[in-house]
């Protein structure tokens, strides 16, 4: 049994690797430097496709019939940000905006929104983004999606949530200084949560274990968000101290893609940086899946879990894939509302 799963499993990573690679080709990057989309959107398919796995028996048939639909649209969310003003600030909180006094800035925002709005004004937590209370807004709709029996629904929030929950586990997404431009080291985003993904992926361990019930989200969410910015420090740190030793010239490499040459970091800093970090792109990554699927597992305990084998058999309907189409040419056109790139 565990060698027929870890043979599916390996069919299904094959599958992906193949997709992502001519979805990334696909897209539209003029400028390695700035990646348009958190975790690339390479790492939110593979984590949405994944969680699938964590579930119960009781749900994994339904995500399962779905499995293609989750993964495919794992980077709406990334794609929202080209047609929906309000959206950019869903996907990151810069937490350090609110260190006063070498305070530690989880000591002074409240968990709680309406206690957060008190301190802060809504302004100000929008203009800094509000990560951690989407999910908790996402979560309801995902349970209520679940209570209506709404396949589109369902299908549609859980693609979305587990973007969101993803965004919270990378460390630059919780920082003003999200692509190192406050440090000298622009272009960090992109290396940390799409090109150390890409090419290390294929060497994780994607025995996850079962998703949990959650007991208070809103917590578990800023916990999730506090070990993002309790593993910033060495993200940035380690990417300096392997740029002052390594060789200049080395650093970059450049990659034809269509018919543009992009700079990227090359193979071997990638990888150099990727070993200091010491399993960290690996940890976020797998903590991600876990938590995206005990969200999944969560919402539906909580619309006391329906039966979800009475909804199989039942495709996404013309009218959800004809908005979802709508919205890919929207991002295909590129015109980006709010914060840009790398959020
Ligand atoms: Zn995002």
């Amino acid at each position: 049994m565990a060698n027929w799963f870890k043979f599916r499993l390996t069919l299904v990573l094959i599958t992906l690797v193949a997709l992502s690679t001519l979805s990334f080709r696909k897209e539209k990057e003029v400028n390695a430097f700035v990646s348009n989309s958190s975790w690339g959107f390479f790492g939110h398919k593979r984590i949405n496709r994944i969680a699938t796995f964590t579930l119960p028996p009781e749900m994994f048939g339904f995500y399962k019939e779905h499995i293609e639909y989750l993964t495919e649209h794992a980077v709406d969310p990334d794609k929202r940000r080209y047609a929906v003003k309000g959206e950019a600030e869903c996907h990151f909180i810069d937490i350090d905006h609110y260190v006063i006094n070498g305070q530690n800035p989880f000591d002074v925002v409240p968990r709680n929104w309406y206690k957060a709005v008190e301190k802060f004004t809504e302004d100000t937590l929008h203009a800094y983004g509000i990560v951690p209370w989407h999910i908790q807004v996402m979560k309801s709709k995902l349970q209520k999606a679940f209570e209506n029996k709404n396949v589109d629904l369902i299908l549609k929030y859980s693609a979305d949530i587990g973007h969101y929950i993803a965004d919270a586990h990378v460390p630059l997404h919780t920082t003003e200084n999200y692509n190192g431009q406050m440090t000298g080291q622009r272009g960090i985003h992109g290396l940390w949560e799409s090109r150390l993904v890409e090419i290390n992926a294929e060497d994780y361990d994607y025995f996850i274990g079962k998703g949990t019930y959650i007991k208070n989200p809103l917590n578990f969410t800023w916990e999730a968000v506090q070990q993002s910015h309790y593993a910033l420090d060495s993200v940035l740190r380690f990417e300096k101290e392997l740029t002052a030793q390594f060789p200049s010239d080395k650093k970059y490499s450049y990659e034809q893609r269509g018919n543009v040459t992009v700079q990227t970091y090359s193979y071997e800093f990638s990888q150099a940086y990727h070993k200091m970090l010491d399993g960290m792109v690996e940890r976020r990554l797998r903590a991600a899946i876990l938590a995206v699927g005990s969200f999944w597992y969560t919402a539906w305990v909580d619309a006391g879990q329906p039966d979800l084998s009475k909804l199989q058999n039942v495709p996404p309907s013309p009218e959800l894939l004809k908005e979802l189409e709508e919205l890919d040419a929207l991002y295909k056109k590129g015109e980006q509302k709010g914060r840009d790139c790398d959020h």
